[in-house]
This record gives C-alpha cells, structure tokens and sequence, in this order.
C-alpha cells in the first residue's frame, strides 16, 4: 500500500508523477521531494516556487520544509530568494542534526554551495499581479489585509510509501505583499506539517500566524495516536483551533488541513468553503476533491469537469495591467 494527499488542485500533475516513484517502490521522501518540486517549477501556480507572487518589496520569498516520518529528520528553509527549489534544500538539510533550519541568504548561500539551481523567481505575472494591487491600494487610498487564498497557497503532501515510511513537504511564497522576512507555519514543525511513521502525517495551508498558533499538524498526528482517525483528527483539530481562537480573539483566520494515517487512510478539514486537495493511493486513482460544509463538518465530492476547466484557465488568463 502506498499513498499521496495534497493540498490544493495544484498538487495534481505532481502527485500524479511522484505516485510512479512509489508504484515502483521507490522512497517517500523522493516522491514528495519530486511532487513539489513540479509544483515550484510550474510557473502558473502563483503561490509556490517559481512565479510565486512576492513581498511588499516585490521580492520573491519562499519557504519550505520536509519532515521525515521514520527517522524524524527534518529541515526547512524560510524566506530565501533565487532558489528554484527551496523543498530540494529543505530535504538536503534535514540530513543534519544541527544547522538544519536556515533562513534568509545564510540559506542561499548554502544552497549555491551545494549546487543547487539558482534563478530569478520574479516572472512578469507575478510583477503585473504586485502592480495591480499597488494601483489598487492607490485607487482606495487603503491597504488591503493579507489573506491567504487569493490564488495563494502552501502546497503540503503527505505520503505513504510500500515500505510504510511516513513523510511531509511543504512549499510557499507565503502571503502576497507580506513583509520582508515574514514566515508563516509552512517551514515551522509541528504547524505547516508533521510526520510519524508509526502514526501518519499532516500538513496545512491558511493563515500562517492562525495555524501556529494551535501546532495544528502536531496536533492531528497526536488526534491520530490517540485513538482518531485522520478525517475525525483532521475535523477536531481545525474546529478546536478555531473555537479557542474565537474566544481568545474573537477572530479567526482560515484554516486548512489535510492528513494520512500509516494505513494510506485520510482525513481533510476546513473552516472555509471550496478548499480543494488531490488523493491517490495503491488502489485508487488520483482525484481532485472540493470541499463544502455539513452540520459543522467537512466534507468533500469530487471536483466536476467543469470546475477543473475553470480552474486551469483562471490560473492561465492573460491578466490585464490595470495600471496603464
Ligand atoms: N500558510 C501560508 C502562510 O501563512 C499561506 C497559505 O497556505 O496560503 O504563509
């Protein structure tokens, strides 16, 4: 049995080529590492890697981690610039026992020195896309709030390979005109993901300062060790972050979590509307999943014809200056 969980409809073509490393039997590390890294490359999808949209500086700044399930390896990179894969270098630095969460151009520097590819992550979509708000901004005479879901996401993937090792990636340029040096929960353990063999593994997308703030992965993976399985983990834990958050609060940002069990089983929750992951397992095809809400709960059918058409031609549109 193996097993692949995404977040977002952008983790299809990915998952859909790492899953042949693990029909092969090949390592759940390498397959998450090559999920990712097609994501980062693709440069429609406007929130990971290559294309991702930038800070308020108009810098590209990317974060991304990698957890491993068997061996508790982890490394993580945050806010680094010119890498074309930052999941690439989070995985090379999860091999150490120290130095191995670097930020900022200590992390580029690394990256260079062990070879890995350097470019200009800025495309000029994603410049139109930084003009468009600065206009926007200017129009109103009024910053706009940094919201996660505007096109904008973490990529987190979760997986199972035949040998039953357990792993977590994550990949994001993070919120759009965040400030420079900003880090969300994607490179944070415990938050943007988490992995045990012996259990399973979670990751999350939404608003990074929210997610943190309940260890939200950690906290499934435990739901999960306790006795839950990932669908009851998944809901509990997103539903009791945002309980205490509303208390606390008195506001709570959107959150988004997805998880597997060491079984290949798994779990998704929300507490918005229409979040969107791909699954694919040993005995089932790879498959886009939307979200809605019942009683309070998630839940989720299968993305229609239509809605997966519609997607794939907002993210390529010709997009128009609205400053010019
Ligand atoms: N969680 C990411 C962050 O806060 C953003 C996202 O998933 O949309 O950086």
């Amino acid at each position: 049995m193996w097993a692949m969980i995404g977040t977002w409809r952008m983790a299809l073509e990915g998952i859909e080529l790492a899953s042949k490393i693990l029909e092969q039997g090949g390592n759940v590390g390498d397959s998450i590492e090559s999920a990712i890294k097609y994501i980062e490359n693709f440069p429609y999808y406007k929130s990971v890697g290559y294309g991702g949209l930038p800070n308020e500086n108009m810098q590209v700044e990317l974060d991304a981690a990698y957890m491993d399930g068997s061996t508790f390896d982890f490394g993580a990179c945050g806010a680094v610039r010119n890498i074309k894969n930052p999941i690439s270098l989070a995985k090379a630095l999860s091999k150490f026992d120290t130095n191995n969460f670097l930020v900022g151009p200590g992390a580029e520097n690394y990256a260079s020195k062990i070879g890995l590819e350097m470019v200009n992550m800025l495309t000029d979509r994603a410049k139109i896309h930084y003009k468009n708000r600065l206009y926007e901004e200017n129009q109103t005479n009024e910053k706009k709030d940094l919201k996660p879901y505007i096109g904008h996401d973490t990529v987190g993937i979760c997986a199972l390979d035949s040998n039953l090792n357990i792993a977590a990636g994550t990949s994001t340029s993070g919120l759009f005109m965040k400030k420079q040096g900003r880090l969300g929960d994607s490179p944070v353990l415990g938050s943007g993901l988490y992995a045990d063999s012996s259990i399973g593994a979670a990751s999350a997308t939404g608003l990074g300062e929210d997610l943190m703030k309940g260890c939200i992965s950690y906290q499934i993976v435990m739901n999960m060790k306790n006795g839950m399985s990932p669908q009851e983990a998944c809901q509990h834990a997103v539903m009791s972050l945002e309980e205490i958050l509303r208390k606390k609060r008195d506001k709570c940002g959107d959150l988004s979590v997805v998880a597997i069990d060491k079984d290949g089983n798994f779990g998704v929750a929300t507490n918005i509307e229409g979040f969107s992951f791909v699954y694919q397992s040993s005995n089932h095809p790879a498959k886009v999943y939307v979200t809605y809400q019942e009683d309070g709960k998630t839940r989720y059918k299968q993305a229609s014809d239509k809605w997966l058409e519609d997607y794939m031609e907002k993210r390529m549109a010709p997009l128009i200056k609205l400053y010019e």
